[in-house]
């Protein structure tokens, strides 16, 4: 089994790599998206503006040379070089060539075959006046006819593409330079911050572990978000269960070795007095037999009391619920006492004829029992108890009471009568061998059942201890 459980683990991947992987690709993921969608957007943006540019500055100059039509030639080339400069210096080349193909303005420039031939073409099939805009050899060019001086002429305006691919590529470097530091930023991070995540968990896991080898005073408290909190919280709320069950292991140990110890000394003293002192008397013998009976009883009380606790304990939460008659299953505990009518006990009962609940049948009889075994053994000299169940007027609910006309408990001892092991010194009629348990069981019980219960006193007077049922029809 932990072989298996070894092989199992070896499977599985650890949260901190999982966390670390997942960022990183994520991250780079991001990184990659973000750079392509830059590229796309700054190269067009780039070849968009140089389209532009090359359009307008190629308006101004047809613009430019139609002015020139009444000046002389030297005059028009005087003046057109002085804006054709001005582009050059923006990156802008300006040429005016002949029909044949020979520039003219700038004079002492040098226009490749390959351009020139270019131009003519694009422009052979274009009408009078129209201006025509293309890339070819790493250019993006205006062309159009115009009229200089009389004489029939061709604009060229062009700027080179690879400028354009300059500032890309110096763009993709500068990206590419940012993305690095980015991703690394990212890796150090997710590094961190896997890290954090994974201390907190192992942090909780041997926290666990001392818990799980019996230390209460471990707490669960680092934890830095709120999934883990909460896992947190409830280990802290397991704990207190498990101290809360241990404790009280301890105490029911260290409360029976202490109970047992009276009865069973009791009865070796009187066994011993038997057998060596009043063995022949049969006044005395009786007596201290009696004691020893009286003692083993006792006994009994007690190793019931602790086995009920214990299972009540075990099983809460596991009720096995019914309809059944209350009434009847009632009158079935009270015919159980019957046998103390002849001791002098007197049972008043007042019962409404087959009320019916829904509930755990065994354990609500030992609720019963307990509490009529309680007025029996503290009500008063009279040596009645009253029984009664009625319901409500909206016959939702129905009220089982047991009344008693003994001392009564104290007020200020009320709260604590229900539990374990509480005893009051003061509400005894007669000598009466409790365990302090009975009351204990009932609590547990009904608040398995999440039924109302509880107590009216009177010192003096006696006490009535009650439970609502909740009624269910037949
Ligand atoms: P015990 O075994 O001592 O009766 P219980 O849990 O049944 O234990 O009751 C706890 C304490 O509550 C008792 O010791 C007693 O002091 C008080 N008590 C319970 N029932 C009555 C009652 N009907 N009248 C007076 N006191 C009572």
């Amino acid at each position: 089994m932990k072989r298996k459980n070894n092989n199992r683990k070896l499977k599985l991947k650890s949260v901190n790599v999982s966390l670390y992987g997942y960022f990183c690709l994520l991250s780079v993921l991001i990184i990659l998206l973000v750079d392509v969608v830059f590229y796309i957007v700054v190269s067009s943006t780039l070849s968009n503006q140089a389209h532009e540019r090359v359009l307008s500055a190629g308006k101004e100059m047809v613009k430019a040379v139609e002015s020139c039509r009444e000046t002389s030639l030297v005059n028009s080339s005087y003046f057109l070089k002085g804006s054709i400069n001005h582009y050059r210096n923006d990156g802008i080349e300006v040429y005016i060539l002949l029909k044949g193909g020979d520039v003219i303005i700038p004079a002492e420039s040098e226009l490749s075959e390959e351009r020139i031939n270019d131009m003519l073409s694009k422009l052979e099939g274009a009408g009078e006046g129209e201006k025509i805009t293309y890339v070819s050899n790493g250019f993006v060019s205006f062309s159009a006819r115009a009229d200089l001086c009389g004489e029939d002429c061709m604009l060229l305006v062009s700027c080179p593409l690879n400028v354009v691919r300059q500032t890309v590529t110096k763009m993709q470097y500068y990206l590419l330079l940012i993305s690095a530091i980015a991703l690394l930023l990212a890796l150090l991070i997710s590094y961190s911050f896997s890290q954090k995540l994974t201390r907190g968990l192992k942090y909780t896991s041997e926290t666990a572990v001392k818990l799980a080898r019996g230390d209460y005073s471990v707490s669960f408290t680092n934890a830095d978000y709120l999934e883990l909190a909460q896992v947190s919280d409830t280990l802290n709320y397991v704990r207190d269960e498990v101290k809360k069950s241990s404790d009280f292991q301890m105490e029911i140990l260290a409360n029976v070795t202490h109970d047992l110890k009276t009865p069973l000394t009791m009865i070796k003293a009187y066994a011993s007095m038997v057998q060596e002192i009043s063995g022949d008397n049969p006044e005395k013998r009786n007596k201290h037999l009696q004691v020893i009976i009286d003692e083993a009883d006792r006994l009994t009380g007690l190793v019931n009391d602790v086995l009920t606790v214990s299972k009540v304990n075990a099983n809460i939460g596991e009720l096995n619920l019914k309809v059944f008659n209350l009434t009847e299953f009632l009158y079935g505990i009270i015919n159980k006492f019957g046998y103390l009518e002849e001791q002098g006990y007197s049972f008043m009962v007042d019962v409404e004829p087959n009320l019916y609940t829904r509930a755990d049948s065994e354990k609500i009889e030992q609720v019963i029992y307990n509490l009529l075994s309680n007025a029996v053994n503290y009500t008063g000299a009279d040596k009645t108890v009253y029984i009664s169940l009625k319901s409500n007027p909206d016959g939702s609910r129905a009220r089982l009471s047991v009344r008693d006309t003994g001392k009564g408990i104290p007020k200020d001892e009320l709260p604590y009568i229900w539990e374990r092991y509480y005893r009051s010194h003061d509400s005894h009629s007669r000598p009466v061998k409790g365990t302090g348990l009975g009351l204990n069981i009932v609590k547990i019980i009904l608040q398995t059942h999440s039924f109302d219960y509880g107590v009216d006193s009177e010192r003096g007077v006696g006490s009535t201890f009650w439970v609502d049922f909740p009624l269910q029809p037949a």
